[in-house]
């Protein structure tokens, strides 16, 4: 299961970066509380392995 899988954020508007499980979707800056400004932070490894998760922003 994969309930509790955590993906890795940051926030371009304050460059803060957390955690949140995977299902999280409201992308929301925790910090500053921006909209619009969270993305997925991902290593080129990630993203060059799962070809699929360069859809993972849909807005
Ligand atoms: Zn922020």
């Amino acid at each position: 299961m994969a309930s509790d899988d955590k993906l890795k954020f940051v926030c371009e508007g304050c460059n803060y970066k957390f955690e949140k499980n995977r299902t999280w979707n409201t992308r929301t800056c925790p910090f500053c509380g921006k909209k619009g400004t969270v993305h997925e932070e991902r290593s080129v490894a990630d993203l060059l392995d799962d070809p699929e998760l360069g859809t993972c922003i849909s807005l």
